[in-house]
C-alpha cells in the first residue's frame, strides 16, 4: 500500500479546471494551500464554474487550447490533465476536438509534467471498458469497445491518453496515476447528455423524463466531491496503475428517473425514447485497487448526493427565473 497521506503541492496546473470535475479539483487543491494554474478554452466548461475562485490567493486562470501547447511558469509539481469533452452531445459537436485533447493535449499535458518533473494524473474514463463484458468491471479488464461507434472518439482517445502516460512512466520516469472515472454527479453538471443532471433540469421543469429504452440498463453514479477526492488521493500516491474511481451502488436508470422526480417532488411523466446507440447495459466498478491502494471509497450515498444535487438545480434555476422576470 503506499503512502496515503496528503502531500504539500507547491503549484498545480489543472486542465480543463473551468469544467465540472475540474472546478472541484482546483477548489480542493486551493483549499488545501496549493497554487493553481487553471487552463481550459471553454470549448464544453464555463466561466461561471469558476468565477467563485477567480479572487482567491493562488488562483491564476490561463484561457489556452491544450493541444496547442502548455505555455506556463516553472515552479509546477502536479499536472492533473482533465480537459476533455465529457457527454455524449459534445464528442458529436466537438468530434475531432475530442481525439485531439485526448492525444496531442494529454502529450503535452505529459511534456510539462516531464520538464517540470511533477507528479500527473489523467482523468481516464470508465469508457474504457466499452460495453463491458465483465462485470463488475475491475482494472485487469481490457474492454469492449467499438471503434467506429458513436463513442469511439472519446474512448479510444482515452485509451490512447492512458498507453502515451504509460510510455512516459516507463521511457521518461514520470510519476504518473490514471483515474478511470465513473458517472460523476453534482451540483455544476450540465444537463446536455448527462443522465442525472437530465432527470433533474426536467424534473423541476415539469417536463417529461425522457428514459432511453427500457430503462433496466444500470448506472453507478458517484458524488462529484468523492471522485474529486479520488483524484487528490491519486495525486497523494505513488501509484502508478489504472483506479477505479465510482460507487458501488448500481441503480437502474428508470429508478433514477423515479427517484430523482421524488426528491424533486416533481409529476413529471416517464416517457421512453429509442435507445442510444452503444448506450452500455451495465456499469458497475470494482473498487478493491482504490480501497487497497489509496484508501478511497465513496462517502456519499446516491440519495443524499442527489438530494443536493436538486437542491443546487432549483436555488440555481430560481436565480435564472428572478434574472429574467
Ligand atoms: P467538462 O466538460 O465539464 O470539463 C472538461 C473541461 O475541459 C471543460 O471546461 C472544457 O472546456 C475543457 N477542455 C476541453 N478541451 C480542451 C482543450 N483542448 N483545451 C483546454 N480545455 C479544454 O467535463 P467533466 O465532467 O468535468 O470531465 C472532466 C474530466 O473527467 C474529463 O477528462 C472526462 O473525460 C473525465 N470524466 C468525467 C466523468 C463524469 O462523469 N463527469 C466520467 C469519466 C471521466
Amino acid at each position: 500500500m503506499s503512502d496515503n497521506s496528503q502531500r504539500r503541492f507547491r503549484r498545480a496546473v489543472v486542465t480543463g479546471g473551468g469544467g465540472f470535475l475540474g472546478s472541484y479539483t482546483c477548489e480542493m487543491l486551493l483549499d488545501r494551500g496549493t497554487e493553481v494554474i487553471c487552463v481550459d478554452n471553454f470549448s464544453s466548461g464555463h466561466p461561471s464554474y469558476i468565477a467563485h475562485l477567480r479572487d482567491r490567493p493562488g488562483f491564476t486562470f490561463l484561457r489556452a487550447d491544450v493541444t496547442e501547447g502548455l505555455d506556463v511558469p516553472s515552479g509546477v509539481d502536479l499536472v492533473m490533465h482533465l480537459a476533455s469533452p465529457a457527454s455524449i452531445p459534445e464528442f458529436y459537436r466537438l468530434s475531432i476536438e475530442t481525439m485531439l485533447v485526448g492525444s496531442a493535449g494529454t502529450h503535452n499535458a505529459l511534456r510539462l509534467a516531464h520538464r517540470e518533473n511533477a507528479r500527473f494524473v489523467l482523468a481516464s474514463t470508465s469508457e474504457v471498458y466499452g460495453d463491458p463484458l465483465r462485470h463488475p468491471q475491475d482494472e485487469e479488464y481490457w474492454g469492449n469497445v467499438n471503434p467506429i461507434g458513436p463513442r469511439a472518439v472519446y474512448d479510444e482517445a482515452k485509451r490512447y491518453a492512458e498507453a502515451l502516460t504509460t510510455a512516459y512512466a516507463k521511457r521518461h520516469g514520470v510519476s504518473v496515476g490514471i483515474a478511470r472515472i465513473f458517472n460523476s454527479y453534482g451540483p455544476r453538471m450540465r444537463p446536455d447528455g448527462r443522465v442525472i443532471a437530465g432527470f433533474v433540469a426536467q424534473a423541476l421543469a415539469g417536463a417529461p423524463l425522457t428514459v432511453h429504452g427500457d430503462g433496466a440498463q444500470t448506472r453507478s453514479p458517484c458524488y462529484a466531491g468523492d471522485t474529486v477526492r479520488g483524484l487528490l488521493a491519486i495525486a497523494d500516491s505513488d501509484y502508478p496503475l489504472p483506479v477505479n474511481l465510482g460507487n458501488v451502488h448500481e441503480v437502474t436508470v428508470l429508478e433514477l428517473a423515479l427517484l430523482i422526480r421524488e426528491l424533486a417532488g416533481s409529476s413529471s411523466p416517464i416517457e421512453h425514447r429509442p435507445a442510444d446507440a452503444d448506450d452500455p447495459r451495465q456499469r458497475r466498478p470494482d473498487i478493491g485497487r482504490a480501497k487497497r491502494e489509496l484508501g478511497w471509497e465513496p462517502l456519499v450515498g446516491l440519495e443524499e448526493g442527489l438530494r443536493r444535487t436538486v437542491e443546487a438545480a432549483r436555488r440555481e434555476r430560481s436565480d435564472n427565473l428572478s434574472e429574467v422576470g
